[in-house]
């Protein structure tokens, strides 16, 4: 099966022109795998004109953040239905950088629910910000999936992905181990289906916290995931291309 590669580019780059430059090298990398299916979220003010633009079908287009309400008095927002009709495919919902701006596992859950009904796939992401031996990191994870798939029935969840994205991981120099990521993927899964039932299998769980070509194949081969939520690593053209390189080979 192919591995979702999912680009976070966060608030970057800079420029509409830059952003047409590292758009154009994800193209030329997603173009010459066989190995993945690349979602790419730019920063949603680039999202039409990328979409709009691009003609190929190995990428798809998702967004960093929206709202559940489709219109309102929220300003500065967006709203995931204006996402959606700007060429979204996916909405990553409740990155840690979100959460850590306020974003409460109830508005997560709200997100998930809106997505869904936008015929939008949504990216939950989980994650503790630190662990210790007590093993706390488990029931706060196993939480945060309770919270955020509340309304999502058993017949939805093979349209949802999780990414572990463990917060002390994020903008680490080195990647999570994948024998660590294989457990908790095991314990992803197992949450859901004792949440939601035996349909609770069928989700796709990406591992999302600092990644690189390095990193990626042994992560991909052992870490029990379906892919991986790229930052930094998608931010930059050289580094995408060789972690796509490196999956390629794997
Ligand atoms: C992330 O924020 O999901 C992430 C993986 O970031 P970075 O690559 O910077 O660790």
């Amino acid at each position: 099966m192919k591995s979702l590669i999912v680009a976070n580019w966060k608030m970057n780059p800079a420029t509409w022109r830059e952003a047409k430059q590292l758009f154009a090298a994800t193209r030329k990398a997603a173009e010459s795998t066989t190995k993945a299916n690349i979602v790419v979220a730019p920063p949603a003010i680039f999202l039409r004109e990328l979409k709009a633009a691009y003609k190929g079908k190995k990428i798809s287009f998702g967004v960093q953040t929206g709202r559940a309400e489709a219109i309102g008095a929220h300003t500065g927002e967006l709203s995931l239905a204006q996402c959606r009709d700007a060429g979204a495919s996916y909405a990553i919902v409740g990155h840690a950088e979100r959460r850590a701006m306020g974003e409460s596992d109830e508005e997560v859950g709200k997100r998930i629910t809106a997505a869904l009904s936008l015929k939008l796939t949504p990216i939950l992401c989980v994650g503790e910000s630190k662990r210790d031996a007590t093993g706390a990191h488990f029931e706060y994870v196993r939480t945060q999936l309770r919270l955020g798939l509340v309304s999502v029935e058993p017949s939805q969840l093979g349209r949802v992905v999780i990414a572990y994205e463990p917060v002390w991981s994020i903008g680490a120099e080195r990647a999570m181990g994948p024998r660590d990521m294989h457990e908790m993927a095991i314990f992803i899964r197992k949450s859901i289906v004792d949440l939601k039932g035996p349909q609770g299998m069928s989700i796709k769980i990406l591992y999302g916290g600092s990644i690189d070509e390095t990193s990626a194949p042994q992560m991909l081969k052992d870490g029990d995931v379906h892919g991986l939520l790229v930052g930094r690593a998608s931010e930059d053209a050289a580094k995408l291309s060789a972690l796509i390189q490196a999956i390629e080979y794997k």
